[in-house]
């Protein structure tokens, strides 16, 4: 990892698709504007994520007691282990389209091992898939399954994993809406297969899903 990162210039030099990122600094200061960070730069961003980081990572309840559980841990500890990094905290703003350099922000804000190269590569290659194919061969991505069988979150949560549990729709329509992204992955073959044999009136749901979940989390003050 920090090698990968060294060489590239902190993954300036790798040929990615770039955006502008025009709140940094994980919204520290409240509303995201701080004079201290260079706003002209573009960041990766392979899938042209751009939805705000949610006020849930600094702790307002979310309603998904995985999320709640580990930033209340990371606001407690200032750290957390590399799995609840990457399945929750990483799977969850990826599924909402957040903004892969504002979740970098905030891991930088947020933990106390936040070192450079292992904020970046951790988060922008892994677990955003900001950096696309040049780091990972696949989005690190799950529903609600995935999480109810690697922890113990769900058992106290007020949603059912097999049931009703929205991370699911998220993690379908996420695969819908990115899915020219994927062509070509065989890595991602499986998914994409099983996305398309969703009925339409599932699909609609799931949109409907990720658009209530992006309005609640991440367009509200
Ligand atoms: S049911 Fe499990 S995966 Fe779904 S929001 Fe609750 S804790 Fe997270």
């Amino acid at each position: 990892m920090k090698h990968v990162h060294d060489i590239t210039d902190g993954f300036e030099d790798i040929s990615v698709n770039r955006t502008l990122t025009e709140v940094r600094d994980a919204m520290w200061y409240g509303g995201g504007i701080s004079e201290n960070l260079p706003r002209e730069n573009k960041h990766p961003n392979h899938l042209t994520q751009e939805n705000n980081l949610p006020m849930a990572y600094w702790n307002a309840d979310s309603g998904f007691n995985c999320l709640d559980t580990v930033v209340g841990s990371v606001i407690e500890d200032g750290w957390t282990h590399h799995i609840p990094r990457l399945m929750v905290l990483g799977n969850i703003a990826s599924l909402l389209d957040v903004n892969p350099r504002q979740l970098t922000d905030w891991f930088h804000a947020a933990f106390i091992d936040a070192y450079d190269w292992v904020v970046e590569p951790n988060v922008l290659g892994m677990g955003t898939f900001a950096l696309g194919e040049s780091m990972m061969t696949k989005p690190y991505i799950s529903g609600a399954a995935y999480i109810n069988r690697m922890s113990d979150y769900c058992k106290e949560c007020q949603f059912d994993p097999k049931k009703n549990c929205p991370i699911t729709n998220l993690y379908w329509d996420f695969i819908s809406r990115h899915s020219e992204s994927f062509n070509g992955n065989h890595r991602m073959a499986i998914p994409l297969r099983n996305s398309l044999r969703r009925d339409e009136e599932m699909k609609n749901f799931d949109r409907q899903t990720f658009e209530a979940w992006i309005q609640r989390l991440c367009k509200s003050p």
